[in-house]
């Protein structure tokens, strides 16, 4: 029930049979001013106004949202920290999608572990929807045909500043960074802490990022079409003091695909990622 995980979760008293948490993650105040009604499953801060469903809440907190109340929540809220929609979403069942998700190296727990999501209405209108985070601040999401060719779809909102990212236990301080979400869940799943760039650049801003988040090293993983950006990521990395180094994929690779035909390969190439020579550089700077 989204009331015990509340409970076992925030700082709260209860009044008049109410939830009231002790502290506002929207405004931040601190005496007791939001308040969740648990007939209707929404909540209210007095002092911000902020307000929405108990799901928008649980996912704005990366907290397992409750699936009983999800077909209950209202559509299209837009929320006040990030703007972004997430309560038009359905929960998606992961046997409708067996083959796509299996391709993928998606396993059932893996629905509820990264949050995973479905759209019956509107622009991503059956499209898995993935919302991302920043620790456990929602900051985008990425919306996908279900289908092995389908494409992405962006959202109206830049990428440059944001640096989602997985948690890993495996080489603590390290960061996996790589282009789409299967490839950072195929990385996550094998314990490492991986980042999306939703693409094959990166800012200023999200390397300032990953060195406010605490990483101390960086570990490019782009797709092995894309070998001369990896060196061009490196160097720009390395001129904000962060060491970086990369791992060669081999042309029509990824981390993904190598994932699905043999992940013990996979978990190889992550755990001992080779510090590239210049030789390797000049080979891939040369090619036609
Ligand atoms: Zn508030």
């Amino acid at each position: 029930m989204w009331t015990d995980t509340l409970k076992s979760n925030f700082d709260h008293k209860i009044r008049r049979g109410q939830i009231i948490l002790k502290y506002c993650p929207f405004c931040g105040n601190n005496n007791f001013n939001i308040e969740f009604s648990v007939t209707l499953g929404v909540w209210h801060c007095w002092i911000c106004h902020s307000a929405g469903t108990v799901n928008k809440f649980l996912l704005l907190n990366n907290l397992p949202i409750d699936k009983d109340r999800w077909k209950f929540t209202h559509k299209h809220i837009k929320t006040q920290e990030s703007g972004l929609v997430l309560d038009g979403f359905d929960y998606i069942n992961y046997n409708d999608y067996k083959k796509f998700f299996t391709s993928k190296g998606i396993e059932k727990e893996d629905i509820e572990r990264y949050r995973f999501m479905y759209s019956n209405i509107g622009k991503y209108k059956n499209k898995l929807v993935v919302p991302l985070y920043e620790g456990n601040k929602l900051v985008y999401f990425i919306a996908r045909d279900l289908t092995a060719k389908g494409r992405y779809y962006n959202i109206e909102r830049s990428k440059i500043g944001i640096l989602p990212y997985y948690l890993g236990e495996k080489n603590r301080y390290w960061l996996y960074l790589c282009e789409g979400i299967f490839d950072a869940i195929s990385i996550n799943k094998l314990g490492y802490s991986s980042g999306i760039l939703l693409g094959t650049h990166i800012s200023k801003e999200q390397i300032l990022k990953i060195k406010n988040f605490g990483f101390k090293k960086v570990v490019i993983n782009l797709d092995g079409d894309a070998k001369k950006k990896a060196f061009v990521l490196v160097e720009k990395i390395l001129k904000f003091s962060l060491p970086s180094v990369l791992i060669l994929y081999e042309d029509k690779e990824e981390p993904n695909s190598i994932y699905v035909k043999d992940k013990e390969m996979l978990k190889r190439m992550l755990e001992y990622p080779k510090q590239s020579n210049l030789v390797d550089k000049v080979k891939v700077m040369m090619r036609v």
